[in-house]
């Protein structure tokens, strides 16, 4: 069957897929993507159960982030002070000189691959599996936006005018790609960069940021700020030197930190509800597998998950889909990363509030085809959940779990399921299994949504082939496309340049 991978620009316009001036594969003259471990050689397999026994001890970070915690306000403003300055330097040098470093930069995390994959395994509880994925991600970060960066220099009748100083805040659910992600993009946009990784994944942050300094990334230009408190965090984002900040989180947090300093440049990749449908001319083995992939992979603490699957119109009655769907959910193997065969890990915390709710209770109608279940004391270990009866506008429709739980919705046709798909606040990824052209045709028209796939599982987006980003509530600010062609490009700001148009 048909795999493909579309993307569509935030204001709602369709990014050819493969455009060939700007899009195209390869379209990034000596860019290509890194390939990940491959656990079907025994080496390999040797390699990872070696990184898996020191998880248990792993200290690795946890001196870096000693020595970058930052205490009090006068601190705090001196590093900003510090850092805008070698970024205003750094943004001066010509672009093929930090893309130079940024390919250093590549072959420095390909170098700590298996730090890395330790630190993110032993601080969040991230599998093997999932973690070794995100390093060939940080990889072509790091060699993407070196090649890219080199176009900032030669638009035409437009200056690039680098930022100064941009601030990275990522998540915990990607501790290792999405903070070299926004780290090596403003680094090759010229600016200089102060990184607070979240709270729960700060040692990995520490461990790749360890990994770019040892690349010759200076120390001044890249400095890794673990902060006392709330005060510094918002001191921080509200300061008027800081030029940009580069967020992936809740939409809530986007909204506070626009609260803080409402003109402040803000890229910010936020929530997400995403929903595969799957119509009765799917190849429905392949959709069994690819939701369970994409509802289960990482706990489903992503924000690509799918967290809804919509049935259209006989796929609900078929016994053989549901079959298929429970099998493959139900003999997942749910371990902590330690245990190599671990297919889906723990929960970064113990499940509370609505995460503990999506777990527990059902809403009026809905059933347990696959009830949760707390593994071990730690509430951090769940089995995989799948809740059918799942109503259109009901809770569970519409709120983002960022767990393991799956929903299960029906619709009469595929109108009705892409009313459903589209009916929820976010428009961050979004699949369907179809075997018919005219129904892809139809969807693709109207689903609203930044990473579409078909008929194949819809989280793992890759640099270069899918840039990574969202709709609606999913994105906030600048919204251009992490991994893709014009990601730089709104990482500063832009001056007409006389007689040359
Ligand atoms: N880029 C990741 C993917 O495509 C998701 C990142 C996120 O959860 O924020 O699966």
């Amino acid at each position: 069957s048909a795999v493909l991978g579309i993307t569509r620009g935030s204001d709602g316009t369709a990014v050819a897929p493969f455009d060939p001036s700007r899009d195209a594969i390869g379209a990034t003259p000596g860019f290509g993507n890194e390939p990940d471990t491959d656990p079907a050689l025994a080496a390999n397999r040797d390699w990872g159960r070696r990184i898996l026994a020191r998880v248990p001890a792993s200290t690795l970070g946890v001196d870096t982030i000693a020595a970058s915690r930052i205490a009090d306000p006068t601190t705090l403003d001196t590093v900003i002070d510090g850092v805008a300055r070698a970024g205003a330097a750094w943004g001066a040098r010509p672009a093929a000189e930090r893309a130079a470093l940024l390919h250093r930069a590549g072959l420095a995390l390909a170098a700590n691959r298996d730090r890395l994959i330790e630190v993110a395994a032993a601080e969040t509880g991230k599998t093997i599996a999932e973690a070794d994925p995100e390093v060939s991600e940080a990889i072509d970060f790091a060699h993407y936006y070196a090649e890219r960066a080199r176009e900032l220099d030669v638009v035409q009748g437009a200056r690039f005018v680098p930022s100064q100083l941009t601030v990275v805040t990522p998540p915990w659910n990607f501790p290792i790609a999405i903070p070299a992600g926004g780290v090596l993009a403003a680094l090759a946009a010229g600016s200089g960069v102060i990184i607070k990784p979240a709270k729960l994944s700060q040692r990995t942050g520490a461990v790749m940021v360890e990994a770019l300094w040892e690349a010759g990334i200076p120390r001044d230009l890249l400095v890794l700020a673990d902060l006392a408190d709330h005060g510094l965090g918002t001191r921080l984002v509200s300061h008027p030197a800081v030029d940009r900040v580069i967020l992936t989180g809740a939409y809530e947090t986007a909204e506070l930190f626009r609260s803080f300093r409402p003109e402040l440049p803000l890229l910010a990749e936020t929530s997400g509800k995403n929903a595969i449908i799957v119509t009765p001319s799917a190849d429905l083995d392949l959709a069994a597998n690819d939701v369970v992939k994409s509802a289960f992979g990482h706990a489903g603490q992503k924000c690509s998950a799918a967290s809804l699957v919509i049935l259209v119109g006989s796929v609900a009655d078929s016994e053989r889909f549901h079959r298929q769907l429970l099998d493959a959910a139900s003999s997942m193997r749910v371990d902590w990363p330690e245990n190599p065969s671990a297919q889906m890990g723990p929960i970064v915390e113990p499940a509370t509030g609505k995460l503990l709710h999506a777990l527990t209770e059902l809403g009026l109608g809905e059933e347990w085809m696959l009830e949760p279940e707390r593994l071990d004391d730690s509430g951090r270990l769940w089995s995989p959940g799948i809740r059918t009866g799942v109503a259109a506008g009901s809770y569970f429709h519409l709120t983002e779990f960022f767990g393991p739980v799956l929903g299960v919705m029906h619709a009469e046709d595929l109108d009705e399921a892409i009313r459903m798909q589209n009916a929820v606040d976010y428009g961050l990824t979004a699949g369907i299994h179809t075997l018919d052209s005219d129904e892809l045709a139809t969807w693709l028209d109207r689903v609203e949504a930044g990473n579409l796939y078909v008929n194949r599982g819809i989280t793992g987006a890759i640099v270069q082939r899918q840039p990574f980003g969202g709709w609606k509530r999913s994105a906030v600010g600048a919204g251009t496309k992490a991994g893709g062609p014009s990601y730089l490009f709104g990482l500063g700001s832009w001056m007409p340049e006389e007689g040359r148009i």
